[in-house]
């Protein structure tokens, strides 16, 4: 069992359980391309720079910055209470690396664009989302 709060999640495939499992071994998982080490997010089987086929998973630092955020006040999913932070994160590894998330472990007033956040998981069965927490040392 587990204390986590109510969530619709996504549907698991082959194609991107890289990335909703990575954090069973506590990383942050994106498709690469191997022949231009290009970052690939959403999952796509052909690299989007280069056109090779030749991508597959590996992990990111976990590190990211908000790049933008909006906190949301209206109940629109019963059992997830708001007020909470939906925010985009733009990840160190490479420019236009971003994610749609929820900031967790702060305030909503506190929250501040470019503040430095690194990834935490909320599990949910076998399925870990990939959540936002302030970065609290220097
Ligand atoms: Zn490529």
């Amino acid at each position: 069992m587990s204390d986590a709060p109510f969530r619709i999640l996504p549907e698991v495939t082959p194609a991107n359980e890289h990335f909703w499992r990575g954090g069973a071994h506590d990383e942050l998982r994106f498709l690469r391309c191997r022949p231009c080490r290009e970052w690939i997010h959403p999952p796509s089987p052909v690299c989007p720079r280069c056109l090779a086929k030749d991508v597959a998973p590996e992990a990111v630092s976990g590190r990211a910055r908000v790049l933008t955020f909006t906190v949301n006040h209206q109940l629109w999913i019963p059992g997830f209470p708001p007020p909470y932070v939906i925010a985009i994160v733009e990840l160190p590894e490479q420019v236009g690396l971003r994610l749609t998330t929820n900031l967790v472990g702060i305030a909503p007033e506190d929250v501040r664009i470019d503040m430095d956040v690194r990834v935490v998981f909320e599990q949910h069965g076998d399925v870990y989302l990939p959540l936002f927490a302030p970065v609290t040392s220097p």
